[in-house]
C-alpha cells in the first residue's frame, strides 16, 4: 500500500486553501471540466440518462464479478498472457517485482495508473534498484518534483507553467521557457529515450470486457500505447471491479468515461489488449501479465451499503464539481484517490477511523452524484460512513469517532423531547448570551466548547421571544 496520510487532512486542507497557485488552478479546472462534462452528457444522443443505463451495467457486472473475471482470465491465458489475482497490495507488488527480476528489468516505463499509486508500486520497484519513469506528462512532472498526484486525471494540476519551467531547468537541464509546447517537447524528448531503452512497461486498465477477453487503456498523449507495446514485457494492473460482461456495454462505459473525465467524445487513443504479440505481428510485448487486484475490494463487495462504490470507473467527474475538492485540492486527502470518490473509497480501503475526516469533510451537496458518469450515490455512502463513525461498527472495526459528541447528541435528543426543560434552557441561554461579546446585533465569540462556530463568522443571537411563545401569542390573538 502506498503512504497514507489521511490523518493530516485538516492541516493539508488549510495549506491548500492558502496556496494561491492551487486556488487559481482549481477554479480553472472546475470551470472547464465541471461545466464541460454536464454539457457533454447533454449532447449524448441518448441524453444524460445514459448514466442510469451505465449504472445498471456496472451493478450487473459487480453482481457477477467472480464469473466475469474467470472468463476474462481464461481468454487472456488462451491468448498466451498470464493472469494473477492479487489479494493484497503487497502480493501485487511482489508479483510485479518477480516478473521484473525474471526478465532482468532495469528500466520500467509507466502508463498512468491510479491503482499502481494505491499499491505503492513505484517505491517498491525503485527499492529493488529498478528505474521507473512515469510517461503521462502530468505524472512525469510530479515524479520529477518528488510529489504525488493531486487529481485522478490531471495529476499536476497544482503546478503552474512557472513551476514546471523551473523544474525542467533543474531536472532536464533545458533553457528556461514557460511556453507549454516547448516544455512538452522537452518532456517528449526525454521520455522518447526511456521508451526506447525500457525493458518493461506497466499500465492501468480503464475497463476490461469478459466477452472479448480484452483490457482497454485510454489516453490523450499516446504514451500508454508506447509503454504497452515497445518494451519486451507489459504488466497491466487492474482493480478487480473494472470489468463488464459484453462489448456493447463496454462501449457505453467508455463513452461516459471520456465525457466524465475530460468532457471529450472519445479519448485520442484507446488500446484494446488481450495478450502478448502474436506471431506475425510487428508490435507488442513478448510477455503480457494482467494483475487483478483485490486489496480490500472484496470486503466492499460483501457490504450492500457500499457495494455501489465498485461501480466507480475513476473518471474524476465528481472532483471537477466538488466544492470541497475545489478549495482544498487533492493532496489533502492523503491517499491515491481524492475528492468525493476518495472521501468514500479511501476510508473503505484504508480504515474508516483513520480516514474519518475525509468523509466528514464533504458538504453532502449532491453535486458529485449529479456529475458522476456512473450515477453513483456518493452522498448516501458518505452518510453511511458517518453513521458508522457515530455509532461504531464491529464488521468494519470502527470505533465511535467521538464519545463526547455521541453523548452531546444523546443529551440534545433528550432535551428536545422534554419541552418544559427545553424552553427553560432557551430562556437561560437567551439571558446568558448578554454576557458574550456582540457587534451590530451579532454574537462575535461563543465560549468553549462551541467556540469553533464563531471562529470565522458571527452568529445570530437567540431571539428574545421563542417560536413557541410567539405561536401561543398569535394563536391567542
Ligand atoms: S464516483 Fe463517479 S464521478 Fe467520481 S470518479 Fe467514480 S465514476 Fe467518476
Amino acid at each position: 500500500m502506498s503512504d497514507i496520510s489521511t490523518e493530516k487532512y485538516v492541516e493539508e486542507a488549510k495549506r491548500g486553501i492558502a496556496n494561491t497557485v492551487l486556488q487559481k488552478a482549481l477554479v480553472g479546472l472546475q470551470d472547464r471540466f465541471g461545466r464541460g462534462t454536464a454539457e457533454a452528457y447533454r449532447r449524448l444522443p441518448e441524453g444524460p440518462d445514459l448514466r442510469l443505463k451505465a449504472h445498471e451495467i456496472r451493478e450487473k457486472a459487480i453482481a457477477h464479478l467472480d464469473v466475469l473475471l474467470e472468463i476474462l482470465a481464461a481468454k487472456i491465458r488462451a491468448s498466451g498472457g498470464y493472469v494473477y489475482f492479487a489479494e493484497t497490495a503487497q502480493a501485487a507488488v511482489d508479483y510485479c517485482l518477480a516478473v521484473a527480476r525474471r526478465n532482468n528489468v532495469r528500466l520500467v516505463v509507466k502508463g498512468k495508473s491510479m491503482v499502481s499509486e494505491e499499491i505503492g508500486l513505484n517505491p517498491a520497484l525503485e527499492a529493488a534498484g529498478i528505474e521507473v519513469v512515469e510517461t503521462d506528462l502530468g505524472e512525469y512532472i510530479i515524479q520529477l518534483a518528488g510529489e504525488t498526484p493531486s487529481h485522478i486525471i490531471a495529476p499536476a494540476i497544482h503546478k503552474n507553467r512557472q513551476d514546471i519551467a523551473d523544474l525542467f531547468v533543474q531536472k532536464l537541464g533545458i533553457r528556461r521557457t514557460t511556453d507549454p509546447p516547448a516544455l512538452t517537447q522537452a518532456a517528449r524528448k526525454a521520455l522518447r529515450e526511456k521508451f526506447l531503452a525500457a525493458d518493461m512497461g506497466t499500465s492501468g486498465v480503464n475497463m476490461a470486457c469478459a466477452e472479448t477477453g480484452h483490457i482497454t487503456t485510454v489516453s490523450n498523449e499516446g504514451n500508454i500505447r508506447m509503454a504497452t507495446t515497445m518494451p519486451r514485457v507489459h504488466v497491466a494492473l487492474m482493480g478487480m471491479e473494472r470489468i463488464v460482461a459484453r462489448l456493447d456495454e463496454y462501449e457505453i462505459i467508455l463513452r461516459l468515461l471520456c465525457r466524465g473525465a475530460a468532457a471529450q467524445t472519445m479519448g485520442t487513443y484507446a488500446s484494446y489488449i488481450g495478450g502478448p504479440r502474436r506471431p506475425g505481428e510487428s508490435d507488442g510485448p513478448d510477455e503480457f501479465h494482467l494483475v487483478v487486484i483485490d486489496n480490500g475490494r472484496r470486503r466492499i463487495l460483501a457490504d450492500p451499503q457500499f457495494r455501489e462504490m465498485l461501480c466507480c470507473i475513476r473518471c474524476a467527474a465528481c472532483l471537477n464539481v466538488c466544492p470541497v475538492y475545489g478549495k482544498i485540492g487533492g493532496h489533502s486527502y492523503g491517499f491515491a484517490y481524492s475528492g468525493p470518490v476518495g472521501a468514500v473509497v479511501t476510508p473503505l480501503l484504508t480504515g474508516i477511523n483513520r480516514a474519518k475526516d475525509l468523509c466528514c469533510g464533504e458538504t453532502l451537496c449532491g453535486a458529485c452524484k449529479d456529475a458522476c458518469s456512473m450515477n453513483i450515490d456518493l452522498p448516501r455512502m458518505l452518510l453511511a460512513l458517518r453513521e458508522k463513525l457515530a455509532y461504531g461498527d464491529a464488521d468494519w472495526q470502527v470505533e465511535p469517532a467521538s464519545r463526547a459528541e455521541g453523548l452531546a447528541y444523546r443529551g440534545w435528543s433528550w432535551l428536545i423531547r422534554n419541552r418544559r426543560i427545553y424552553e427553560l434552557g432557551l430562556k437561560l441561554a437567551a439571558a446568558g448570551q448578554q454576557l458574550l461579546p456582540q457587534k451590530k446585533g451579532m454574537l462575535r465569540r461563543l465560549p468553549p466548547p462551541v467556540q469553533g462556530w464563531t471562529q470565522s463568522r458571527d452568529l445570530h443571537p437567540l431571539a428574545e421571544e421563542t417560536f413557541m411563545e410567539r405561536w401561543r401569542r398569535t394563536r391567542k390573538g
